[in-house]
């Protein structure tokens, strides 16, 4: 089960042609229409967040933009500037209760490092609130 469960509820789920393969400039322009599609998406920020298509080069259509070799080429109605300030966001501390914390922030699933940090962590507290108390 993916821990991003937003991504099964966006309106593009499955949608393959907002990330094709062997695109070409030419080829991605044609995508601009679907900018339409994200216009309703509440999942924007989300959406860039996730795939940081600044960092990864990104074609394709992801958080309301079009994307061309990770540089956006159209928006759609609608966009925030704030949406985009997720794509700038540090990489997760993994293995950290902050890392956990910085999942949750980005609507994911922990992963497995990170969750087990904050049970810790967790544990830690639950064990100095029984110390206190005895
Ligand atoms: S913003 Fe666009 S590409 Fe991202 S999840 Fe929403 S509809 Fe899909
Ligand atoms: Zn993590």
């Amino acid at each position: 089960m993916s821990g991003i469960w937003w991504v099964s509820e966006a309106p593009c789920a499955g949608d393959l042609r907002f990330t094709p393969n062997d695109a070409t400039a030419d080829s991605l322009r044609t995508l601009v229409p679907l900018l339409q599609v994200c216009q309703g998406c509440p999942f924007r920020a989300r959406c860039i967040s996730l795939v940081q298509p600044h960092r990864s080069l990104f074609d394709g259509i992801c958080g309301g933009r079009l994307w061309i070799n990770g540089r956006i080429r159209a928006s759609c109605k609608g966009a925030r500037a704030d949406e985009r300030k997720a794509h700038a966001a540090r990489p997760i501390n993994h293995g950290t209760e902050a890392g956990a914390r910085a999942h949750n922030r980005r609507g994911q699933t922990a992963c497995s490092l990170c969750r087990e940090a904050a049970r810790l962590a967790q544990a830690r507290r639950r064990e100095q609130k029984r110390a206190r108390g005895t």
